[in-house]
């Protein structure tokens, strides 16, 4: 299974994180729409009290014009003109249909002002009809107040929606972070586990491998590593030697010493022979008191020299065991060349296991390679 990497899931998580918090802005957008249409509608919204102004404002407009006409009415002056157009102006900004369907002076209102013009438009001079000024006035005040009112009521209606728009965002967006830092925190402990997992499986892989007295590889570890070179062989510019060597006499030093001192004699002469080794040769615990060494990259005669130093340096650790001819611990090696490709990992081993056991018939703590030869 290909597992995603880590930065590859924090990205993810922002990404999706950023993309519901925009989501979440437009959706409060539209949301919020509809206040803000109510709020800035022409007709309906905060806009709604123009027309009564402007009417009023109009008919204001007439008050210094209509004091004293002097011209005749067979001969209508500018001025009267003028105001004629100005009470047709105010009267057609109050005949609105929503003012006459929310406020029942405006039409007794639109007639008085119909009223008014009309007296002027017949010749009259003094038109301050006081009543009906008054009531004309009155019902702009009316219309303006309410008006006023609406507008208000509109507006506060909108700052309600904002607040409660401005409250369901954060929680929103914080809910969001929320989620994210709780996925990353997931991804996170996932990660960790994936990578605890992997390093207790490779623990596991390595113990399997390795023989717990000697802290060599085992022989299961040989096998692999010889049917690979088996499979693989032959590398270019690879020569592969391959060293068995065996602690002469050691069940009469088990039985002289006992198992423990064995065990410890085991570990000193593994560790003696770890230190001889060059770098890509592997060690492996064959059996008992049975050792193998895989020696890459190297010439036969480095080999021989390798299995020489293993011979005295074991015998050189003083390790006392009556039984042998020498007084102390000694080996006994086997030296082969892996040359031929068409042999199985067994039929190598049994190869240097030959060669071991002409080491040991020619009376032990000795090398003998394949040149050396079988006969003996
Ligand atoms: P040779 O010189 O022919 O190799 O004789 P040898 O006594 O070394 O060989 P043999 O095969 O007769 O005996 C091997 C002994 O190794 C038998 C056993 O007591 C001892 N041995 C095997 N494994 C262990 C171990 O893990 N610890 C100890 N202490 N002894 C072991
Ligand atoms: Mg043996
Ligand atoms: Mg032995």
């Amino acid at each position: 299974m290909v597992k995603p990497s880590r930065t590859l899931s924090v990205v993810s998580v922002g990404l999706l994180s950023v993309t519901v918090v925009i989501t979440l802005v437009l959706l409060n957008t539209v949301r919020f729409d509809g206040s803000l249409r109510a709020l800035f509608n022409r007709d309906h919204g905060i806009y709604d009290h123009a027309m009564v102004d402007r009417s009023k404002k109009y008919l204001l407009n007439t008050l210094p014009l209509i004091e004293d006409f002097n011209d005749s009415v067979e001969e209508i002056s500018p001025v009267r003109e003028e105001v004629l157009m100005q009470f047709d102006l105010a009267y057609a900004y109050l005949n609105i249909g929503r003012y006459l369907e929310r406020y029942g002076c405006v039409e007794p209102a639109l007639d008085n002002i119909l009223k008014l013009r009309n007296d002027i438009e017949k010749g009259a001079n003094q038109t301050f009809q006081y009543q009906i000024w008054a009531e004309i006035l009155t019902c702009y005040d009316e219309v303006d107040k309410s008006q006023d009112e609406l507008k208000a009521n509109l507006i506060e209606r909108a700052l309600i929606d904002s607040r409660a728009n401005q409250f369901w965002m954060n929680v929103g967006v914080i809910a969001v972070y929320v989620l994210a830092i709780m996925l990353w925190f997931l991804l996170e402990i996932q990660h960790r586990l994936g990578r605890k997992s992997e390093t207790e499986k490779e623990a596991w892989q390595s113990r399997a491998m390795t023989d717990h007295l000697t802290s060599t590889y085992n022989r299961m570890a040989l096998h692999e590593t010889l049917e690979s070179l088996v499979e693989q062989w032959p590398v270019a510019g690879e020569s592969v030697g391959l060293v068995f060597y065996d602690i002469d006499h050691f069940k009469k030093f088990n039985d002289t010493f006992g198992h423990v001192a064995g065990d410890k004699a085991l570990r000193q002469v593994a560790d003696t022979v770890n230190k001889l080794l060059p770098m890509p040769s592997d060690h492996y615990r064959f059996g008992g008191e049975e050792f193998f060494i895989v020696n890459r990259e190297t010439e036969h005669s480095e080999v021989v020299e390798l299995a020489d130093q293993i011979l005295s340096t074991v015998q050189k650790l003083n390790i006392e065991n009556p039984n042998s001819e020498t007084g102390f611990l000694t080996v006994s090696v086997g030296v082969y060349m892996l040359e031929q490709r068409n042999y199985t990992a067994e039929e190598l081993i049994t190869k240097v296991d030959e060669l071991l056991y002409v080491a040991k018939k020619h009376g032990r703590n000795r090398v003998i390679d394949e040149f050396t030869g079988l006969d003996g």
